[in-house]
């Protein structure tokens, strides 16, 4: 198995308009350089298109058992990929 090996796969579900992220992640995602002090996201190898799509998106996450912003998810440690919509998520316990 190796590289791709996850326990869950997780449907990326689609909100109008833009999430709010939680202010916890957002302090990680500006202690990691992902974000500036303005609060804009600035993920390597994500396009600005991407990046307006991902904002209004989230996962029923099964570890955690609530919503999460998909930026959030993105981050998260047991974030493997995205393929066709959902995300591969090694389901370990955070
Ligand atoms: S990668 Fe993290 S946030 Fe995303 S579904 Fe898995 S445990 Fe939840």
């Amino acid at each position: 198995m190796g590289e791709l090996e996850h326990k869950f796969e997780v449907e990326i579900l689609e909100r109008e308009g833009k999430q709010k992220l939680p202010d916890n992640v957002k302090e990680l995602l500006k202690a990691s350089g992902m974000m500036d002090e303005k609060g804009k996201l600035k993920l390597k190898g994500v396009s600005p298109k991407m990046l307006k799509r991902m904002k209004q998106e989230y996962v029923e996450c099964p570890v955690l058992k609530e919503d999460i912003h998909f930026v959030q998810c993105f981050i998260c440690p047991n974030f493997q990929s995205r393929v066709m919509g959902k995300v591969l998520c090694k389901g370990a316990k955070l």
